[in-house]
């Protein structure tokens, strides 16, 4: 029996009631799959400032250090908006000190779930692509700076760090459907005339066989509402990627439904829904977990390259879905422990199903 150290950063809101759930169907993996996962519970966000003045802790740092992979509930709220620290503060912090450069969030539709989508039918049916999102650079880690009647936030792209979030969109387009849409401002901005520049040598030199286009933001924006079948993998920089992730995270019928994944070059990657902390439904046990444990299933994919482990998680979420069971966001009335729990036992009942492509990672 393998043993597996999953770091847990429940956060606020309703971070501590999907990482439960989350945590829950894990647990189910460990003893259907024979394998042994020890949780290790640590701070993050709005609590450790409530316990430490701090969002992310020595301590915290440390244990996601040492972990086969990181797995985070939710930061934030209003609680610490007015405070000298943000809570969202220490998940950046966590993704620069990890070197988590590629945020990737799968977006796809369930057939029993379409009629939730803000979109009809025949638009929406059939959406499967992901977003590859540059995580560390950009806007959102500039200088930025502040007078009486004036603000200013630097954006700045380094060559090596377009390049290394375009081989991998370009590598996971390879095992999908072998397109790329990389998303600029490029009639304005000049780190995205450098972006472009880069994205076609890279395209150029090592994947001549994958399509590549590009595309204005802006009219991205309005693409994936009109024609989100036509994506495969949307390969964009840091704030770009925030916008449309969240646009594309909807399409499914919840954001509540949406998980993610960060990578870097080397283990832990971190694992976590899409959504936020919540805190208008948070501590009611009516937040929806399914963003959670699809992010646990990523973190099987990617994090412990344990494949049939993740197909069953997924399987059993779609399973319990096409059955009707409905969170109170897709209007039903289920608990999210009690949804957890029906996961948790598909998973418990799950055959191995090994006609799997890896998306490739690494
Ligand atoms: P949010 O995602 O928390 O909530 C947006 C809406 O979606 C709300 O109506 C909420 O009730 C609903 N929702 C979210 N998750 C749900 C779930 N699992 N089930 C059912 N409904 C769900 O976004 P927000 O309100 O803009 O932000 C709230 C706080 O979260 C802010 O402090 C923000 O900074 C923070 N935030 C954190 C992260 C993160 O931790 N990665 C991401 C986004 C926002």
């Amino acid at each position: 029996m393998k043993t597996y150290t999953i770091a847990l950063l429940p956060g606020d809101g309703v971070g501590p009631e999907v990482t439960r759930a989350a945590a829950e169907v894990l647990q189910a993996v460990g003893e259907r799959f024979d394998h042994r996962f020890v949780f290790d519970t640590q701070l993050i966000g709005g609590s450790a400032i409530d316990a430490v003045g701090e969002p992310l802790t020595q301590e915290t740092l440390v244990a996601c250090r040492q972990a086969s992979a990181v797995f985070l509930g939710a930061v934030g709220g209003p609680k610490w908006e007015r405070g000298p620290r943000r809570p969202e503060q220490g998940l950046l912090e966590l993704r620069k000190a990890l070197g988590l450069f590629a945020n990737i969030r799968p977006v796809r539709i369930y057939d029993a779930l379409i009629d939730c989508s803000p979109l009809r039918r025949g638009i929406v049916a059939d959406v499967d692509l992901v977003v590859f999102r540059e995580l560390t650079g950009g806007l959102y880690f500039g200088e930025r700076h502040r007078s009486a009647d004036a603000a200013s936030d630097q954006c700045v792209y380094a060559v090596t760090e377009v390049e290394r979030i375009a081989r991998a969109a370009f590598a996971a387009a390879r095992t999908r459907r072998g397109k790329v849409t990389s998303v600029d401002k490029a009639n304005v901005l000049e780190t995205s005339r450098l972006w472009r520049e880069v994205v076609t040598r890279v395209h150029a030199e090592e994947f001549p066989d994958v399509r590549l286009e590009h595309a204005l933001v802006d009219s991205t924006a309005m693409q994936l509402i009109r024609q989100p079948r036509s994506y495969d993998i949307i390969l964009t920089e840091n704030m770009f990627g925030d916008i449309l992730s969240d646009e594309a995270s909807v399409l499914g019928g919840s954001i509540g439904l949406a998980p993610s994944a960060s990578l870097g070059a080397k283990a832990p990657g971190l694992f976590e829904p899409v959504h936020g902390s919540a805190p208008d439904i948070a501590g009611r046990d009516i937040c929806n977990p399914v963003g959670a444990i699809l992010s646990a299933a990523l973190l099987l994919r990617y994090g412990l390259r344990l494949l049939d482990e993740a197909n069953a998680v997924e399987a059993a979420v779609e399973r319990v879905i096409d059955r009707g069971a409905r969170t109170s966001d897709l209007g039903g009335d289920l608990g999210c422990r009690a949804m957890a729990e029906l996961i948790a036992d598909e998973v418990a009942k799950s055959v191995t199903d090994t006609h799997h492509v890896q998306m490739h990672w690494g």
